[in-house]
């Protein structure tokens, strides 16, 4: 990777509609690489040459204030970057913003793909409101060829296992759902004694750059499985992910697991 650039940035607190009241991004880019990155549109912002997922640049702030009246809003790290990719090791941008706010009243959410969350243990444990979550949706096979900057998914395992022994609330989001590759319920098996609640949501293919990625995936590594994916995503059937999400139903209901479905009929 060339030289890590720093970009100026108003606030670390930015207002957004997605789920919370404000996003935190602490870096632009994404060296995970997800070969179905949803944030690969931001490329366009950073006016940079290079691929989306082989550069990253580390946002400089002019201070930490939270603003006045924030008090127990949610914040959450990250929507288009993940606040522990690689270079959080040593840039530790991610947690320097935290030990600003770890005595805030701020709901402070995380997802990420990556075990190095864990170095920040000692300020969770600090912090009034804190919840991690981790992106699983693959073996550790198919992670190393499709998110192959990001942590192992036997690596999040084990961390997901250690904050929330704990006591840090924690959730895993099973996304994206690759049909046919993503083994849900064996996911769940290694994940529900260790989360307090499971989210779920499909594979969206809307970025070209995503579906050539897929479907070059398929194509040389599953080529029985093409198919299910021009059906899926083609031709828009909804059979796939409709039965997965019964199932899945059926089996929070068996267990009595929270469990959070963005796929399948009416969500
Ligand atoms: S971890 Fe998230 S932001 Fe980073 S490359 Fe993967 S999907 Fe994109």
């Amino acid at each position: 990777m060339s030289e890590v650039k720093h970009v100026p940035a108003k606030s670390f607190l930015v207002k957004t509609g997605l789920g919370s009241d404000f996003a935190c991004n602490p870096y632009v880019g994404c060296t995970h690489a997800c070969s179905y990155c949803y944030a690969r549109f931001m490329g366009n912002h950073a006016h940079r040459p290079e691929p989306w997922g082989s550069y990253v640049e580390i946002k400089d702030y002019p201070n930490y204030d939270i603003p006045r009246n924030t008090g127990e809003k949610s914040v959450m790290f990250s929507s288009v970057t993940d606040p522990y990719q690689p270079i959080e090791k040593t840039a530790k941008r991610t947690r320097a913003i935290l030990e600003e706010i770890c005595e805030s009243r701020l709901h402070v959410s995380f997802l990420t793909k990556s075990a190095l969350i864990l170095r920040d243990l000692d300020l969770f444990s600090a912090m009034a409101n804190v919840t991690v979550g981790f992106s699983i949706a693959l073996d550790d096979v198919s992670a190393s060829v499709l998110e192959p900057g990001a942590s192992l998914p036997s690596e999040r395992i084990r961390a997901l296992q250690s904050l929330h022994q704990a006591g840090i609330r924690t959730f895993v989001f099973i996304a994206p759902i690759l049909p046919g590759i993503t083994d849900v319920f064996t996911i769940l098996d290694a994940v529900d004694e260790h989360s307090d609640f499971v989210m779920f949501d499909r594979l969206s293919l809307k970025h070209p750059e995503n579906k050539a990625n897929i479907f070059r995936y398929v194509a040389n590594r599953k080529p029985e499985l093409l198919g299910l994916y021009r059906n899926v995503f083609e031709n828009k059937d909804s059979t796939y992910y409709d039965s997965l999400a019964q199932r899945i139903r059926d089996r929070a209901q068996e267990r009595g697991r929270d469990y959070r479905l963005f796929i399948g009929k009416g969500e």
